[in-house]
This record gives C-alpha cells, structure tokens and sequence, in this order.
C-alpha cells in the first residue's frame, strides 16, 4: 500500500465526462488499496473567465478580493470529484483550502503555502476516505482567502504530498510529459523520460508552464517523487529526479535540455532618464515596494544629453499596475516618457552543459539573427541564456533553435 497524490489539471476536469475518467484513474489507486489525496484545478478556460471578471470590475482591483473570485474555479471542480467518485461507489469528500486548512503568506494573488495541518487528511484515510483537495488556494493568519498564482495547483499538490509524506505525486495534464519543448508548437520536441530538478525548475520558471516553478522548487527541496503524465492514456511520463540518478549516460547527456518560452512579459521603456548614480534606485524601488517583479533590464550608454534609456521586463498582468507605480514616481526618477509593448515573448534556453560549454549563447543569437529575428534584450544565468523578441516570431524562434541545438526527434530530424 502506497500514499499518493494525483493531481489533475484543468483539461482533465473540463466537463463531466473527463472528471468520470478521472474519477476512474482514482478509483484504481484506491482499489489498489492505496491512501489517496487527489489535488484538482478549474476547468480549463475557467480561471482566465474569473481573471476577466475581475479586471472588468476594475482594473486595480483589491488583489484580496481577486483571491476570493478566483478560488472559486477549484471549489466547483473538487466537489464535482467527489460526486462522481461517491457514486461510483468510492467514498470521498472535498477539503477546502480553509477547511484543512492550507496556511499561505498574505501576499495575495502570488501566495506561498507556510504549513498544511494533515489530521483530517490522517483521519479521511483511516477511514479509506478518498481526499479531493482543491488546488490553487489557500488561507492567511488572519482567515482570507489566497491564490497562488496561475498555475499554483501543482504546488497545492507537490505540498500537500510533502505534507503527508506521500510516496508519490503524480501530475497529470493533457500532454504525457515533459518535452523538449513545448510538443504544441514543436511537432519534432522529444519526450524526457526523466529531467532534473534543477533544470526543470530552470525550464519552468522560463515558461514551461507544464509545471510551476515553485512546484519544482519545493519538490527539489521536499525530495517529492513527481512525475509528469497523461490523464488521456495508461503509459510512463517524465519523472523529475535529483542529478544523481541521470549520471549514467552523462557522456550522452545533451548540451541543451530545453527551450522555453513566455509571452507573459510585457515590455517598458522609459525615455531619457538623467544618467547619475542612483538613478536606477528610484525606478525599480517603488516597483519592488509595489510587489512587481523586474526581469529583463537593459540600460542604454547616455545620450550627449546626459541622458539615458532604461528598458526593463514586467509580468503582463502587472503592467497597468507597473505604470500607476511609474507614473507617481516620474519627478523622482525625472524621466520625459514611458513606453510599453506587451506584444514580445522571451525564448530561453537550459541546459547545465552551458557551464562547461562556450558558444551556447552565440549559436542562439546567429540562429536568430540567420531568420533576421530581432533581440530586444538579453538575459543570462549559468545554465540559461534567454533573449526577447517580436511575439510574432515566437513560434518561429522556438522552432529554428530546437533544430540549432540538436534537439529534434530523430526521426523527424531529416524532414
Ligand atoms: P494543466 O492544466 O494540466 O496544469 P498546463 O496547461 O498548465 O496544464 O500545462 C501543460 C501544457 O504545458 C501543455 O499542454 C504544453 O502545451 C505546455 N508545455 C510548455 N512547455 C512544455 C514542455 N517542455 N513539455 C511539455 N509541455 C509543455
Ligand atoms: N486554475 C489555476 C490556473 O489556471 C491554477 C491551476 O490550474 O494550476 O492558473
Ligand atoms: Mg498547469
């Protein structure tokens, strides 16, 4: 007898029918004698409705009150879970965020989980009570309702698995694992049988969106066994491991793991700020103090004028709220104009073999530059190089540096 938890995401629980099938996928774990705790997200398109609803209402809305609209997308799917799985015969229950409850931080709308009290989840499976734990939300000291940013069911569920000591997490999602790249853009991305924690995190916290950062990053820390799988079909996914037990084939092992991207940074300029030591301090304190995290920075020389462009990259979502915050401090950082575009994507590429490896950034930028694609900025770390470019020219991007380094499929490789 294992303790599992399996987590669905939205298009697995979109409709009745595919919560029946996953209440199948359950019901086997359960009959199997396992204690199961089955974390689930909105249905999918179901968060993004309720994000609309929000912004319709006000576009700086109390990000307080967005938790309590946004959490609402789980709470129908966890009970619709339990209604199923009761009826085919599994006993089960919804838990709430609040009814555990799961404890997060107050930082609202980005929430992160302090502590889950595991007694009722203890009590349930003594009872051989199935678990449907919503995902996604949470509850502060001071009893409000929280969201974990878009994505967080993955780390409800890589949480409530390190909660519960369970044996393993299982995330499944509609495609049966984690790629190369994303396969819905790159027909010729390949299948990982298994990935890293250290470059899944990085691959995640670039964009791949198959699994959220902070789920990474806990697992990595919980030492949670997570694999990545299909709720559509009975076959192996993508488990995540520590560097350890990949070694055996170090010699094989690609210089690249992964591209990822995000088109969910927007990007803003503001125009001749004086060029004088501090001036960077009083553009990017108050969007700190505001919460709003900077990625990309680029600061231009100075203009004859003594002036400077400064171009730096914000969360979409956090874009009208970066402007209000810039707009208020413009006599203090004195700069003549704002620009924005929020039609540029990042493209990024992981690998840890870049430590050792020279070149890997100059084969992205000619690659690129062979398709006249132009890069807007740059950003590094030791296992990542990421550039921003047109949105236009994602996909195109994407595609020519799969092929770049070497990652297609073998056989689609000569098509
Ligand atoms: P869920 O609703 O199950 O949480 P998501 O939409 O959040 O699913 O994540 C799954 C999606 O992640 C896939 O449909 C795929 O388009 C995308 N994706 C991006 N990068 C990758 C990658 N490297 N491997 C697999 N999927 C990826
Ligand atoms: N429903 C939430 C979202 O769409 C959380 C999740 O699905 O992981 O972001
Ligand atoms: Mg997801």
């Amino acid at each position: 007898m294992a303790r599992i938890v399996m987590k669905f995401g939205g298009t697995s629980m979109a409709g009745i029918e595919r919560i029946r099938n996953v209440a199948t996928r359950v019901k086997r774990e359960w009959d199997a004698g396992n204690d199961v705790a089955v974390v689930v997200s909105a249905m999918s398109g179901e968060t993004d409705r309720l994000v609309n609803f929000c912004r319709e209402a006000s576009p700086l809305y109390d990000p307080r009150e967005y938790d309590v609209v946004v959490a609402s997308g789980e709470q129908v799917t966890s009970g619709l879970l339990a209604i199923v799985l009761q009826a085919m015969g599994v006993p089960a229950r919804s838990w709430l965020g609040w009814q555990l409850p799961i404890r997060t931080s107050d930082a609202h709308a980005s929430a992160r989980i302090g502590s889950i009290d595991t007694d009722r989840l203890a009590a349930a499976f003594a009872n051989r009570e199935v678990a449907v734990i919503p995902g996604f939300q949470g509850l502060t000291d001071d009893e409000r309702i929280t969201t974990l940013g878009r994505g967080g069911s993955d780390t409800s569920a890589v949480a409530v698995a390190a909660a519960m000591k369970a044996d393993r997490c299982d995330i499944y999602t509609d495609v049966d694992g984690v790629y190369t790249t994303d396969p819905r853009i790159v027909p010729k991305a390949r299948k990982l049988d298994k990935i890293t924690y250290e470059e899944m995190l990085e691959l995640a916290s670039v964009g791949a969106k198959v699994l959220q950062t902070r789920s990474v990053g806990l697992a990595m820390k919980e030492k949670v066994r997570v694999q990545v799988l299909t709720s559509f079909e009975d076959k192996p996914g993508t488990l995540i491991v520590g560097e350890e037990e990949i070694e055996g084939n170090g010699m094989e092992r690609q210089l690249i793991t992964g591209i990822a991207y995000d088109r969910n940074e927007a990007k803003v300029t503001l125009v001749a700020v004086p060029d004088r030591p501090g001036a960077v301090a009083t553009i990017f304190t108050p969007l700190a103090n505001a919460n709003i995290n900077v990625d990309m920075i680029v600061q231009n020389v100075a203009h004859d004028s003594g002036n400077t462009d400064v171009t730096f990259t914000v969360p979409t979502a956090e874009l009208t709220r970066a402007l209000d915050v810039l707009d208020k401090a413009r006599t203090d950082i004195g700069y003549e104009k704002v620009l924005s575009d929020s039609n540029v994507c990042k493209v990024s590429v992981v690998g840890v073999g870049m430590r050792s490896h020279a070149g890997v950034a100059a084969t992205m930028f000619a690659a690129l530059a062979d398709r006249k694609i132009n890069i807007l900025a740059i950003s590094t770390s030791e296992i990542k190089t990421s550039v921003l470019i047109d949105a236009d020219f994602t996909e195109l991007a994407v595609r020519v540096l799969h092929t770049a380094y070497g990652l297609d499929a073998p056989d689609t490789a000569a098509e």
